[in-house]
């Protein structure tokens, strides 16, 4: 099945769809399907394993902690002890270096937290709660059974599922690992990403503006979302002037080098026409004009066995489709399963909002604690998708559903925070 037909197909089972304005959820649910992870896996120590993705199950080969201890600085003793009152101390426990005779009845051992409980012994009562003099401790008040003991296990059992394949590895994922005593594991290699910005406007840094040029900034922001989600081998392939030729020879060039291609500009209505006689020829690829805004104009598709998004040229379309569309089908084509949702969090925004119902926004907004220390989002100024400036003074996006029409001062609003905005 084609990729078009596909897209009929889906489009074909939505009664109401209007072929105008696909659905945001549509549009990401299209593009899953057509979504593999990569196999090719690497060994890495641990340390340089953090943010990449597990290829196989972390399984514990040990008990963690590997004996009961004790959980506070205190006094050991047996249960039935406890409301003896007074008990003699007959040596000391540290951590890594343990009491080894039997504690009788009658007697107690004063104990470090972490240390292994002396035999014996399987109580520990606070050194808070007890009084120490010639040799004997006396308890202020009687500790519960069993207080303050870290048993065997309790952590992590020998044989457990620790970390499951598809897990993003975080610094306390790392040191999970660690505190098993393993220092490597296996992750999928990273993914290739190439992108190039397309536009005969364009000047890349360095080199003077004529009339009407602009400098390329979308490189920079797409190389800068690529960093901050991690686990991308980035390839920046530069400036491609809008000419059939040019850009078809750079699809080729990244078709064979990269697992994913990215453009920006000239997917736009008027430009798209051209890029969709080249994408039809090199492979499948389908244009959407999705309903939401900023970023309109989006397509997708393959070109060999790369996987193409062409995002809009617009400076904060560019993102907002990265954001929305691109992180999501990057996550899952490196393997990471399942992929987090991004939590959305309910605010208040303190200004009026201006939105047309029928299409999700993505407003840029300033999300900030009040002096009560409340958070409360505000809307950065104008919101126009050429302004790149509304997406640096952001921390979050201001989602908007398609129900949502104008808002008042003060209304709740849903707000999304991305990897690099804060
Ligand atoms: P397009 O989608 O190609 O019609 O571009 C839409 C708008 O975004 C135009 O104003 C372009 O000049 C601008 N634009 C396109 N590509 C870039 C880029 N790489 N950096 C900055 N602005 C761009
Ligand atoms: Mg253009």
């Amino acid at each position: 099945m084609t990729m078009q037909s596909s897209l009929n197909q889906l489009i074909s089972c939505q009664g109401d769809y209007d072929p105008d304005s696909l659905p945001v959820e549509q549009a990401r649910k299209f593009i899953r399907q057509f979504l593999s992870p990569v196999s090719a896996t690497e060994t890495l120590p641990l340390k340089a394993a953090r943010g990449r993705i597990l290829a196989s199950d972390v399984i514990s080969p040990l008990n963690v902690p590997s004996h009961d201890n004790s959980a506070m600085d205190g006094f050991a003793l047996h249960s039935r002890d406890i409301n003896a009152g007074s008990l003699r101390i007959i040596g000391t426990a540290y951590a890594g270096r343990p009491f080894s005779a039997t504690v009788k009845s009658g007697e107690c051992v004063r104990i470090m937290t972490g240390a292994v409980m002396p035999k014996g012994t399987d109580t520990v009562i606070m050194q808070e709660r007890t009084q120490i003099a010639d040799g004997i401790m006396t308890m202020l008040e009687a500790p519960k059974p069993l207080a303050n003991v870290r048993y065997a296990g309790e952590d992590l059992k020998v044989g457990q599922i620790v970390l499951q394949t598809g897990r993003k590895l975080r610094p306390a994922d790392i040191g999970l690992v660690a505190s098993l005593g393993i220092g490597e594991v296996l992750v999928y290699r990273k993914l290739k990403v190439a992108f190039f910005s397309t536009g005969d406007e364009l000047v890349s840094i360095g080199k003077p503006l004529g009339e009407g040029q602009i400098y390329d900034s979308n490189r920079y922001t797409l190389y800068g979302m690529l960093e901050s989600l991690g686990n991308v081998e980035i390839m920046d392939m530069g400036v491609v002037p809008d000419a059939p030729q040019a850009l078809e020879d750079m699809l080729i060039q990244a078709s064979s080098q990269a697992d994913v291609i990215l453009t920006s500009g000239g997917v736009s209505v008027g430009e798209a026409d051209f890029m969709k006689q080249l994408l039809e020829k090199l492979g499948q690829v389908v244009f959407w004009k999705i309903a939401m805004k900023p970023g309109r104009p989006l397509a997708y598709g393959k070109v060999g066995e790369a996987h193409y998004f062409g995002l809009p040229g617009n400076p904060v379309s560019v993102m907002v489709t990265f954001y929305q569309f691109v992180r999501d089908a990057l996550l899952y084509l490196m393997g990471q399963n399942p992929v987090p949702m991004l939590p959305l969090l309910k605010v208040r925004c303190v200004e009026p909002i201006r939105k047309l119902a029928g299409r999700t926004e993505f407003q840029r907004g300033i999300l900030f604690a009040d002096p009560s220390g409340t958070w409360q989002v505000r809307p950065t100024g104008n919101q126009g998708s050429g302004i790149l400036r509304s997406m640096s003074e952001a921390n979050c996006f201001i989602v908007l559903g398609d129900q949502v029409g104008n808002l008042p001062g003060g209304a709740e609003v849903e707000v999304q925070v991305m990897e690099g905005m804060l």
